[in-house]
């Protein structure tokens, strides 16, 4: 019942916006790390503070530090039902942090959100005028696209291994897509 899904894939992918509708939908919590993040930069704690340039040049928080974060939220008592976990693992070393709470909080299935990248930045660009958020610019966009493919992108092959890889076309009708991804919870 603590099991986990992960949906992987680019930013502007629309893993957020599935995220929040697959989560109260189905009763699971919502973890977005990002999201988790920019709320550590608004309060101004020890982590935001070492968060915030890192977030706006586009380059990922240090391993140890979202692991941490991650680890601590997998505590609270509304993951009992299972977590959508939406931005985490990016990275081998954080996915080899989930293998090591296996036991508790299994990774059921990886939802991967696949979209070219022309279709991305267009995206995000668009977001950024509407949220204002502070990474959603030209530069930043080519570095988070740039660490997707270097660090993230390798995790479709690591999960390909236990079989349990959906891949997802995520361009198209938001509820479209919406319904092509339910029907894997
Ligand atoms: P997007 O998918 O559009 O990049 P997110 O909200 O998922 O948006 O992430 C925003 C930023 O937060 C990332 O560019 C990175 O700096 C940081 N971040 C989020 N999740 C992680 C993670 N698992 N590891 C390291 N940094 C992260």
């Amino acid at each position: 019942m603590t099991d986990l899904v992960v949906f992987l894939g680019p930013p502007g992918a629309g893993k957020g916006t599935q995220a929040i509708r697959i989560a109260s939908e189905f009763n699971l919590a919502h973890i977005s790390t990002g999201d988790m993040l920019r709320e550590h930069v608004k309060e101004l704690t020890d982590l935001g503070k070492t968060a915030k340039s890192l977030l706006d040049e586009g380059k990922l928080v240090p391993d140890d530090l979202v692991i941490q974060m991650l680890t601590e939220r997998l505590s609270h008592e509304d993951c009992l039902r299972g977590s959508i976990l939406d931005g985490f693992p990016r990275t081998l070393p954080q996915a080899e942090s989930l293998e090591k709470i296996s036991n508790k909080f299994p990774v059921r299935k990886v939802i991967v959100f696949e979209a070219d990248q022309e279709e991305l930045t267009k995206r995000i660009l668009l977001r950024g005028e509407i949220s204002g958020r502070s990474d959603d610019t030209e530069d930043s966009i080519r570095v988070r696209l740039e660490v997707y493919q270097k660090d993230t992108q390798p995790l479709i092959n690591f999960y390909e291994d236990k079989r349990i890889v959906t891949k997802i076309n995520a361009v198209g009708d938001i509820d479209n897509i919406y319904k092509l991804i339910s029907k894997e919870f």
